[in-house]
């Protein structure tokens, strides 16, 4: 498993996508999704020029953050978050990308204004309507945008979305074209134009991500391997 390698390959398969698209490359950030995988790992994906890396689990981002894990990159909190754990990323995390209800944003409005900074966040949507993820409907997301747009101490930077399994080759590209849709229009409707992420893309669908206009990936296994879940 040559990590390095793994980003090269990355990096060329995100810039054939983005010019097929009549897009800069330059303009996709790779955000390496680096859950499961210590601290040599991340390292190693900083060494390579990753321009951030994003964490799923608090208490995996706090154990590699006192093994300095992400020093040299931005550090992203890309997972589930539950309000008692809002504390443990809010100012450790550049962006936290996984903002999904306004509950959470209260809580990390709360926390961000008692450290006195300015939290970055993304919108999280859910996109296919699943029970089983978080973020807002696309009919939530218009009026919770409005009603963060208020908050002091939380800036939101764009949107992210994970859309549900894709049963066929290019099964999620109409999902990431809805996002990218509500993207622009809330961009310029409630942000004047100010966002700067549309999150959307893994591993197996990246390509179709940024043909529907993404400016940010994560990708987990196509850098850094396949996941053992089975030994956690
Ligand atoms: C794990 C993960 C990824 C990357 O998934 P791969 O399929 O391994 O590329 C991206 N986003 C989130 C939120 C993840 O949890």
């Amino acid at each position: 498993m040559n990590i390095g390698e793994n980003i090269r390959n990355v990096r060329e398969r995100i810039a054939r996508a983005a010019l097929t698209a009549g897009r800069n490359p330059e303009d996709v950030l790779l955000v390496g999704a680096s859950k499961m995988n210590g601290a040599d790992a991340c390292r190693a994906a900083i060494a390579a020029g990753i321009d951030a890396l994003g964490e799923n689990r608090v208490q995996e981002m706090t154990a590699k953050l006192a093994e300095h894990a992400y020093d040299g990159a931005p550090l992203h909190f890309i997972g589930h978050l539950q309000r008692n754990k809002v504390r443990q990323v809010v100012g450790r995390a550049a962006l936290i990308q996984s903002a999904g209800s306004l509950e959470l944003l209260a809580e990390i409005q709360r926390q961000a204004e008692k450290l006195n900074i300015v939290q970055e966040v993304l919108l999280e949507v859910n996109i296919g309507g699943e029970e089983s993820k978080s973020g807002f409907s696309p009919h939530e997301l218009y009026p919770a945008a409005e009603t963060v747009r208020t908050f002091s101490h939380v800036r939101v930077r764009g949107l992210m979305t994970i859309p549900p399994i894709a049963e066929k080759p290019h099964g999620n590209l109409p999902y990431f074209e809805k996002v990218a849709q509500l993207y622009v229009d809330i961009n310029r409707n409630l942000y004047d134009n100010d966002f700067k992420y549309l999150s959307m893309g893994m591993s197996d669908d990246f390509e179709d991500a940024i043909a529907a206009g993404a400016t940010m990936v994560r990708v987990g296994s196509a850098i850094f391997g396949h996941r053992l879940y089975s030994q956690q």
